[in-house]
């Protein structure tokens, strides 16, 4: 079949290596996946074999307890050998562990972004941008309305607004996800001395960012009790409007994502404070990323796939969304 990136099919199950025989971040269990990073829509539980990072194998075998597949290795800048070709995993820049992945051989070479983020991070290697024939980039925050400003300016807003609800009596509860927001936030608020309560899904992870030099002395388990006063509550966003949170009598409840750029999230989850505090690179950090990588080529998925191959089409650069078969959802992570 012929296809717009070189060592990659587009199939209706999603992006298929031949070279390799293994497919690139599958929604479904596969054979042989080489995922990007430990998010759950871009780590499917059951492959047979995974490729990946250290931290994103160490981060899916936490979240897999029961996984009897096989785990490679690949450090950044390792390159594997298939037929033909050649992969190599470059930071991303988005979570702890997270990869792009690149392919190169006699057809040219082949970017795929996963999930990425080319600001400060205070646990994702920064990410690189290797020039490459085609790039194939996710746009979740792919229109020019996404700006986030710059991530010392939100870690300050965010120790502002716990002390302020502290002073004022009230909890602050932080909606964040589990997977890399929770962790960073807490190491910020750890920083400004300010001790914090995780909730299971984020607490149980951080054996992975310990092993990889990370530590959280002020934070403890939400197991061991509900957040006292002092402390400062951090949960999933999808527990806004669970026990765990409205229990907390008197609270005050900030959400951390880049959608907290839409004032409509406040509403969706009950939120007084919004932080757009985001793992994701915004509409300017995704053309600067398409300009180092230089590709003749882009394919954009993932959220605003259509309107940024649009705008980079306005802008003379041959872009296209993936095929509807690669197509993801909007969705954070
Ligand atoms: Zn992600």
């Amino acid at each position: 079949m012929t296809s717009p990136a070189p060592h990659l099919e587009i199939r209706p199950e999603g992006l298929y290596a031949p070279a390799f025989d293994a497919w690139i971040d599958p929604h479904a269990p596969a054979p042989r996946a080489i995922v990007s990073h430990a998010h759950a829509d871009h780590a499917a539980a059951g492959h047979g074999e995974v490729w990946a990072t250290r931290e994103t194998l160490g981060i899916y075998r936490r979240r897999n307890p029961d996984w009897i597949g096989e785990a490679r290795p690949l450090a950044f800048g390792e390159t594997a050998r298939g037929i033909g070709a050649g992969l190599t995993l470059f930071p991303s820049g988005h979570i702890l562990g997270s990869a792009q992945v690149r392919i190169e051989g006699a057809e040219g070479s082949v970017l795929y972004t996963g999930d990425f983020r080319r600001g400060f991070s205070r646990t994702a290697t920064p990410a690189e941008a290797p020039p490459s024939d085609v790039l194939v980039t996710e746009t979740t925050f792919g229109l020019p309305v996404f700006r986030f400003p710059a991530r010392p300016s939100l870690e300050a807003r965010l120790v502002a607004a716990c002390r302020a609800a502290q002073e004022e009596g009230v909890i602050p509860i932080l909606l964040a996800y589990a997977l890399g927001k929770s962790q960073e936030a807490a190491l910020v608020l750890a920083e400004a001395g300010i001790p914090t309560v995780l909730h299971g899904a984020a607490w149980k992870l951080l054996p992975e960012y310990e092993a990889a030099g990370f530590t959280f002395p002020l934070s403890r388990a939400y197991d061991s009790g509900p957040a006292r006063p002092g402390e400062v509550l951090i949960v999933p966003p999808h527990c806004a409007r669970t026990p765990v949170v409205r229990q907390v009598k008197k609270r005050r409840i900030a959400y951390l994502s880049g959608w907290a750029l839409r004032e409509a999230s406040r509403a969706e989850h009950d939120a007084e404070i919004l932080l757009p505090f985001s793992d994701h690179a915004d509409f300017d950090e995704l053309l600067a990323h398409a300009g180092q990588v230089a590709p003749r080529r882009v394919l954009t998925h993932h959220g605003y796939a259509r309107d940024f191959a649009r705008i980079l089409s306005s802008r003379g650069v041959e872009a296209i969304p993936l095929a509807e078969g690669g197509e993801r959802s909007a969705e954070d992570p």
